[in-house]
């Protein structure tokens, strides 16, 4: 993935005229501080821009346009060092569309016992103004994040940390394109949607094309491309014997290259940022693509199975938000349950395509039969996965809006080999036990398909959620299902 330096956060401070100029100047120098630590620190991946103190009705207009036009605004990020009568506000508010950090702050850390006079009073406000403000997006119904604490304490910049990531995601949906080869797979429910409205929505599109397209492209891929990708994945994974150059399946490899060149070039050509295909719908091509979408979801691509366009865009921004963190993200499905009740866990996986960025060791390169579809064998990376703390996520369409799920769980290396599994897999147990997490998906309507996660936090996917203005629920260590059936009714009240 690119990395995030050419992202923009602009932290902009509150204030009014009432103070004079002495005390604007030491406002606008101390937001400088601030903003240019936030920007040194190595936590925090995207540039902050410092921004002019705005002191009027028109200051905020201007700057809030400003942040909605300019390309490369993630977010805005807002101080209130003095008190800024919130009414000033309000228009700025109106017209602002890209996402807000509301960072409740001050200078001092500490209060200067000694000397603290009426100057410092009134230039130190923010426990007061921070509320002022607070009070107006609240009545707006202002979607936001709110951090509260020293600006040079880890932890707020942790926190600004994770929310930037999150608006990089949601900066990158805007306006981004995704490509279904095929449809939905058939009859299946959880994987449809309405797409107008996640446009609306989410600011992405999401467009058919005939495979046959995918197979003119596919089809002018060069037999000296072929070559110099066979050599890269002999030495990129361990080949299996029978895929070696003379083998007998030297003709299958060729033939996944193929495909994969001819994706990668469709992908590239349309400025898509991911897609979906479905085994239903593959005609004129000779196998699924397999290795060929492990391989496109490592580089950052978004992927689903079989039509569901939702993860595919969720793996993506998943993939954004995740950007220079150890570990990865991937396409997953729950796909079998161990219930040995001493040591209950899923094991995850999907008929191929799972990204090799989650990867414990270097993936085995194989062919093996589907046993669906009635294409040729596919070729695919195998591999293992680390044991540790991650979650898993997926977006269902309700109908009347969108739900964002989080499960977080206790990923476990396998204990015993899987020798005869010709696929990638993960095994986790679900927080906060296997019966209530799974009976908890499953009350939410969680799909089958989902993201799964091992260097995102819950939060990093509830302020994206927050950006999106969509419904999040949370799946955690905490979870009792009677207290989350009542906010399953509760959401529905709510959110109609
Ligand atoms: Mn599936």
């Amino acid at each position: 993935m690119k990395e995030f330096k050419q992202l923009e956060a602009w932290f902009i401070t509150g204030s009014q005229h009432l103070y004079g100029e002495e005390t604007l100047k030491k406002v606008a120098g101390h937001s400088k501080i601030i903003s240019k630590a936030f920007n040194d620190a190595a936590t925090i991946p995207v540039k902050v821009v410092f921004k002019p103190t705005v002191k009027s009705p028109e200051e905020i207009y201007a700057i809030c346009q400003e942040a909605n036009s300019s390309a490369n605004c993630i977010g805005v990020i807002t101080w209130m060092h003095t008190f800024s009568p919130a009414k000033m506000w309000i228009n700025g508010l109106k017209i602002l569309q890209k996402p807000l950090c509301h960072l409740h702050t001050q200078f001092n850390r500490d209060i200067p016992w000694s000397d603290i006079d009426m100057d410092f009073m009134n230039l130190n406000q923010s426990a007061h103004g921070d509320r002022e403000f607070g009070f107006i997006m609240t009545r707006m119904h202002k979607r936001r994040k709110v951090i509260v604490g020293h600006w040079q304490s880890e932890s707020v910049q942790q926190q600004i940390n994770t929310w930037s990531r999150a608006a990089a995601a949601w900066h990158d949906w805007q306006g981004a394109r995704f490509v279904r080869f095929g449809d939905n797979m058939r009859f299946v429910a959880v994987t449809d949607g309405d797409k107008v409205e996640a446009e609306m929505k989410f600011g992405y599109s999401v467009n058919t094309h005939g495979v046959g397209d995918l197979v003119n492209m596919i089809n002018k891929v060069t037999e000296k491309q072929i070559d110099n990708l066979c050599i890269q994945y002999n030495e990129e994974y361990k080949l299996a014997a029978s895929l070696k150059n003379g083998e007998e399946n030297y003709a299958s490899l060729r033939e996944a290259a193929k495909i994969e060149l001819g994706l990668r070039k469709f992908l590239k050509e349309g400025n898509f940022k991911g897609f979906t295909d479905t085994f239903e719908d593959l005609h004129g091509m000779t196998q699924l693509p397999g290795i060929a979408a492990q391989r496109l979801m490592a580089d950052g691509y978004g992927f689903a199975a079989e039509g569901d366009w939702k993860t595919a865009a969720l793996v993506r921004a998943m993939k954004v938000m995740a950007t220079g963190l150890k570990g990865g993200n991937s396409f997953m499905e729950d796909y079998t349950y161990h219930f040995d009740p001493k040591n209950e866990m899923v094991l995850g996986s999907h008929m191929l395509e799972i990204c090799p960025s989650i990867a414990k060791n270097k993936p085995s390169c194989e062919i093996h039969p589907l046993g669906i579809g009635g294409k040729a064998d596919p070729v695919r990376l195998v591999f293992n996965v680390n044991g540790g703390e991650a979650l898993n996520a997926s977006i269902i369409d309700m109908g009347n809006r969108f739900r964002l799920l989080v499960s977080e769980v206790k990923a476990v290396a396998p204990e015993k080999d899987l020798p005869k599994l010709p696929v990638a897999r993960v095994l986790w147990k679900p927080y906060p036990d296997m019966s209530t997490g799974c009976a908890a998906w499953i009350l939410a309507g969680g799909a089958h398909h989902t993201c799964f996660s091992q260097n995102l936090t819950p939060e990093h996917l509830e302020d994206f959620a927050d950006m999106a203005g969509i419904e999040v629920v949370f799946i955690d260590k905490e979870t009792k299902l009677r207290d989350f059936k009542n906010q399953l009714r509760w959401n529905e009240l709510s959110m109609r």
